[in-house]
């Protein structure tokens, strides 16, 4: 009721608005070309700005019903298998918790679920048991990960020889090597241990030689390292999570860790790298394709940026199409209920709909209507590729 009521409200102002302004009478703050209307205020003819006559929503509370009466194709499972290459599932250290997985992952069209939680040493060893000994043995793969504590002269060494056990004992990958190398983690001398320190190379290099591909998550999204102004497209996001701010000015800027990673890859051309979140450049596709074109070791992943590529469908349907041998599907954080808007964006032509975290797009979403080719590749063509451990067989060709 009270919703209805601020809409009605609303609507009478804007009738205010455009009444008075027919007439030209009231009069509102004036301001130069180019500049902005001083905060409350919004240009209503050029040059003049004026506050709305009740007081405004909060981004919170604004929640119009859109009036456009769009077709629309719910995709609540994928049209070809998926791979998904960048999961945290929940539940693999139990044979329950497998099962109530895999009745999700059935009615998505998930057919192989990548735990890319940076599992080592017993653990792995645990889940690996716990999936082989299950009927699902097919349906999960699990990424090895490493520990960058304590990296200094001796460390390679040790790091080297669990990932041999690891790769021995089941696991397909290394992955994912967290966000947190780069931002957070500190060497024993106490630097800041950064993504291309030639002190971790042996691990990159013995990567390459049991060929197995690095999952890699690099930074953050590039306006978690911008001023918490109203500018900043990610204000109520980075106003919730206090752990995403990275804008203070003792912190390692976006830039920097984009250098690191870089070096990283031209470094170790023999390694195949999985950039994480598009290597957070969905943003700016030329930069992607950049990356893409400098590196042809470098894969990306397509996990958690859906808001990017909603947002740009014929951009984004270009640069899948150019690239179609060198994106990978993954979803990050495992919410089955979420999956059918990336099928959705993927699969349709579908206009102006919601996504699912309005904290993360206050925008909407439109599909890029990928060809069936592509799909397949972006599905599991590309993983299969990528990970030489994935299940083999009963692929559509
Ligand atoms: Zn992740």
């Amino acid at each position: 009721m009270r919703y209805t009521r601020t809409a009605t409200a609303l609507l009478i102002s804007i009738g205010l608005g455009i009444a008075i302004g027919a007439q030209g009478r009231r009069g509102g703050t004036a301001v130069k070309p180019g500049e902005e209307c001083p905060p409350g205020t919004t240009e209503t003819r050029p040059g003049s700005c004026q506050a709305p006559e009740f007081p405004p929503p909060s981004i919170l509370d604004y929640r119009p019903r859109t009036t456009l009466v769009a077709a629309e194709h719910k995709v609540p499972r994928a049209k070809f298998p998926v791979i998904d290459i960048h999961g945290h599932p929940p539940g693999i250290s139990t044979p329950e918790g497998l099962a109530s997985m895999v009745a999700d992952m059935d009615r998505l069209n998930l057919r192989v679920m990548t735990s890319a939680s940076n599992t080592s040493g017993a653990r792995l060893t645990q889940q690996l048991a716990v999936i082989n000994a299950s009927p699902y043995k097919d349906r999960f793969r699990v990424l090895t990960g490493i520990d960058f504590r304590d990296v200094g002269p001796g460390w390679a060494e040790k790091a080297v020889a669990q990932l041999e056990a690891d790769i021995k004992a089941g696991a397909v990958g290394v992955g994912e090597i967290s966000k947190s190398l780069g931002l957070q983690i500190r060497k024993r001398d106490g630097s800041r241990l950064r993504v291309d320190d030639p002190d971790l190379d042996p691990v990159w290099q013995a990567a390459a030689r049991l060929d197995i591909p690095v999952f890699i998550h690099t930074a953050e999204p590039q306006e978690f390292f911008s001023p918490l102004d109203y500018k900043n497209e990610r204000w109520l996001e980075l106003a919730l999570f206090p752990d995403r701010r990275n804008y203070q000015p003792e912190q390692v800027k976006f830039e920097q860790l984009m250098t690191e990673r870089n070096n990283l890859f031209k470094k170790h051309p023999k390694t195949r790298f999985i950039a994480a979140h598009f290597g957070w450049h969905a943003n700016d596709l030329q930069r992607a394709a950049a990356m893409l074109d400098a590196y042809p070791n470098v894969v990306v992943e397509a996990g958690a940026i859906l808001y990017d590529l909603g947002r740009q469908p014929r951009a984004a349907h270009d640069f899948f199409l150019k690239y179609q041998d060198r994106i990978l599907f993954g979803k990050d954080s495992w919410q089955p209920e979420e999956f059918p808007y990336y099928w959705r964006v993927f699969e349709t032509r579908d206009e102006y709909f919601d996504y699912y975290r309005d904290y993360h797009a206050f925008w909407k979403l439109y599909g890029m209507d990928l060809p069936d080719e592509v799909l397949k590749k972006l599905y599991y063509k590309n993983s299969l590729k990528a990970v030489k451990g994935m299940p083999t067989t009963g692929w559509p060709q």
